[in-house]
């Protein structure tokens, strides 16, 4: 990876890490170039430079990672590496993550323009998911069953296998971390893919493992294209499962194409969450909640709070409040330290977002804040506020994946029930009421695969996470991951 511009805004560490242009495939153990030659660029959103290039994995580089991890799975190194120094290992890797955490999170705000504020965040949360998981390979287990007779019937867990992993550009690290955590931790070996747009952090990250002792092999990574390096990948005979995270328009083409070979698929896609107030809330920390719901990372948060469920009577006052809470949001450099909302990723998602913007204002959603641009370099958008939304706008439906909001009145508990389910979508919601049996009531009502009652975006390892409905299929993190990165296998023996 050649470095372009100087970057005087990051840390020795990470400068000289984009100076000597380590971006190259991991492949066995090695730091390879795409066999095919190509390059992809990898862009900082907040001034548009290019800041490197990153190697352009394709099938061949797919095929041979594979047969890497292969090798890897069935070689000695990993199958004699028990459960105690799988635990270790991962320990080591959470304490590598820590000890170069600046650098990690300066090369993914370089990178996604995230702020640094929350992408120390994220790498803590990296470290976390890498220790939780240590925890788990000495208590994976099976169990015995009574079948009576002279039968003895157990049961083993056992690793999958070689699993292919697909993440996007919006918090590459955590998606990284979430899905390699589980399957080392089980004993897998994994091909990782991360998106096109941002290779740079994970290509740390995988030195960082390498350095903590994983054996050859155990972890690969292919930068490149989803419809190239994405797509064999997910179409590869020689992998046994695909872990996705990304929109629901690909996850449905991947579901399709990993039937072909019937591979395990667990994804995690798309949100339209509702974000409900009813009127008895705390209406300023129910404020400051549905700024975190739509400002964090610019709105492009699979759990983004993008539909705001306001009571009918509070719609104006709570919409007057949000004005002026936004107003207080510093949008900037995601390098300065006082900066809240940074770029979004690309010209592209830049072009997206406004597009649902023009189109929510043609189809009558009135607008409150925001609705433009930023006269500034990068791909800035100005939060944006859209009251009394109709239910049946594009707005109140489609995900848009930037810093927009719609508040979308409704009359009580039925209604903000009925209104908060009618969505394609089903991964997060939230309530904020003082009636704590209303909050449970809505927590069991509401299609979502978590919901937060009083607060907003909460997430931790011991939890499982995922999507009802066309928001995903099965479950990340907690022991949810361990079932979905085995396989069970029942033993029976005749004992008589
Ligand atoms: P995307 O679906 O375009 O890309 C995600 C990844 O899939 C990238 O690595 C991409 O290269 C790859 N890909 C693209 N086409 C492919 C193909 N045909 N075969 C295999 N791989 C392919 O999504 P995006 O725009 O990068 O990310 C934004 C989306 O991700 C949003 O919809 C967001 O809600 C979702 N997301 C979901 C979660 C979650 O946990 N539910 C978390 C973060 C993001």
């Amino acid at each position: 990876m050649a470095t372009i511009m100087p970057q005087d805004r990051i840390g020795a560490a990470a400068r000289n890490w984009l100076a000597r242009g380590p971006g190259r495939l991991l492949i066995g153990g090695e730091w390879v170039a795409a066999r095919s030659g190509a390059v992809l660029t990898a862009t900082d959103p907040s001034t548009g430079t290019v800041i490197g290039q990153a190697a352009s994995g394709d099938a061949a580089d797919i095929d041979a990672a594979v047969r890497a991890a292969r090798t890897a799975f069935q070689g000695r190194a990993w199958r004699r590496m028990g459960p105690h120094d799988r635990g270790d290992l991962l320990l080591r890797i959470a304490a590598m993550v820590e000890a170069h955490g600046d650098e990690l999170a300066e090369l993914e705000t370089l990178n996604n323009g995230t702020p640094l504020l929350f992408t120390r965040a994220q790498v803590a949360d990296v470290a976390r998911t890498f220790r939780y998981y240590a925890g788990w390979p000495t208590k994976i287990g099976g169990q015995t069953n009574p079948t009576g007779g002279n039968l003895l019937n157990y049961t083993l867990r056992q690793p999958v296998g070689v699993c292919g992993q697909i993440v996007p550009w919006n918090g590459p690290l955590s998606s990284a971390a979430w899905k390699m955590a589980p399957a080392l931790a089980c004993g897998n070996a994994v091909v990782l893919k991360p998106a096109e747009q941002t290779p740079l952090s994970t290509l740390r990250l995988g030195e960082l493992l390498l350095a903590a002792g994983a054996p050859p092999g155990i972890v690969n990574i292919v930068t490149g294209y989803g419809e190239t390096a994405g797509a064999a990948l997910v179409a590869h005979a020689n992998v046994n499962k695909i872990a996705f995270t990304g929109s629901t328009e690909v996850g449905k083409r991947i579901v399709q194409a990993a039937a072909g070979t019937m591979k395990r698929v667990t994804m995690e896609l798309g949100g339209k969450s509702a974000n409900i107030v009813f009127a008895d809330a705390d209406l300023d920390k129910a404020v400051a909640g549905a700024v975190t719901g739509f400002c964090t990372l610019s709105g492009q948060i699979c759990v983004a709070g993008s539909r705001l469920l306001v009571q009918q009577d509070i719609h104006d006052e709570f919409a007057r409040r949000l004005v002026a809470a936004v107003g207080g949001v510093t949008v900037g450099d995601p390098f300065d330290a006082a900066t809240y909302m940074g770029p979004l990723v690309s010209a592209e998602q830049q072009r997206c977002v406004c597009s649902h913007i023009d189109r929510a204002r043609d189809q009558g959603a009135r607008l409150l804040l925001g609705g433009t641009t930023l006269d500034r370099p990068g791909f800035y958008v100005a939060p944006t506020i859209f009251g009394h939304v109709d239910d049946s706008m594009a707005l109140a439906r489609d995900e848009v994946f930037g810093p927009v909001i719609a508040l979308i009145p409704f009359t009580d508990e039925d209604d903000a029930i009925a209104k908060a389910n009618d969505s394609a979508y089903g991964l997060a919601a939230a309530v904020w009421t003082r009636d704590g049996a209303r909050a449970h009531r809505m927590a069991r009502d509401l299609e979502a695969g978590t919901v937060w009652i009083n607060t907003y975006l909460v997430v931790d390892p011991v939890s499982p996470f995922g999507g009802f409905k066309q928001s995903g299929l099965g479950r990340e993190l907690g022991r949810a991951s361990i079932d979905a990165y085995t396989e069970q296998k029942s033993v029976y023996a005749d004992i008589g």
